[in-house]
């Protein structure tokens, strides 16, 4: 049974003020939701007060990025027990802006995977195709090797306690979502993929669909086999619009 996530990636937006205020006006609309399950990734100096915001009602909170190292002198990175200390609980690792803008790739993203499971934070690990890969004909090879390097030296122990968000890079806040079968397909061949790697733990792994998710489409996309939630960008920016997400049931 693979309980279904909802994660709201605020990428640049909110202060922790803001963050605050989303959370008064969010949690009275998922109240009483069961059955899900809820993550908010602020940026880094609101997790804290998002955190707080957020105390005992189930919603979690991740951060959109982590450094590889516990601590050390790499002037503006910030380490996993340190978001963790704030109060997160899981990190998104790898998202496609961090690989475009921040030159992040798989070997980086395999490091910073292995140590927020080493500090006890679940990782959300993005990987997916850009357009030309896609056009291409490349989408499966890209986005088996990013699995396969992203994972690397991780155990099946450990596989159980990861997610995984395929975000075709072409539909991230272009307004153009992969269509369910479309992302089907390339979720259903991750699953495959992970069993050949990590055995019968592999297809216990969550596989988020990202890309342009709304209110309007995300019922049609987790009605799919292999689609076992969402990460949402910018339709998580409103508690209505991320509240309506949550209850797509
Ligand atoms: C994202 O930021 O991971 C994302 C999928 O963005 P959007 O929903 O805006 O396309």
């Amino acid at each position: 049974m693979r309980v279904p996530v909802l994660a709201g990636n605020w990428k640049m937006y909110k202060t922790a003020g803001e963050s605050a205020a989303f959370a008064k006006g969010f949690l009275p609309l998922v109240a009483g939701v069961s059955g899900v399950e809820i993550v908010l990734a602020p940026p880094f100096p609101s997790i804290a007060t998002l955190s707080a915001a957020l105390k005992g009602s189930g919603v979690r909170v991740a951060s959109q990025n982590v450094h590889f190292a516990s601590e050390g002198a790499y002037t503006g990175e910030v380490s996993p027990a340190m978001v963790k200390d704030a109060g997160a609980t899981h990190c998104i690792i790898g998202h496609s802006e961090r690989r475009q803008y921040f030159a992040e790739d798989d070997a980086s993203v395999n490091r910073k995977v292995r140590a927020a499971l080493a500090a006890g934070l679940t990782p959300i690990l993005c990987l997916g195709e850009t357009l030309s890969e896609r056009e291409g004909g490349k989408a499966f090879d890209v986005v088996s090797r990013q699995l396969r390097d992203g994972v690397r030296e991780i155990s099946a122990g450990e596989a159980a306690k990861i997610l995984l968000a395929y975000e075709p890079v072409w539909a991230i806040g272009t307004g153009k979502t992969a269509t369910p079968e479309q992302a089907q397909e390339v979720h259903g061949f991750l699953r495959a993929r992970m069993k050949e790697i990590w055995g019968e733990a592999g297809a216990n792994v969550r596989v988020l669909y990202g890309g342009s998710v709304k209110p309007d489409n995300i019922a049609a996309l987790m009605a799919k086999e292999d689609i076992d939630g969402a990460l949402v960008g910018g339709a998580s920016l409103s508690p209505e619009s991320f509240a309506r997400i949550v209850k797509f049931q």
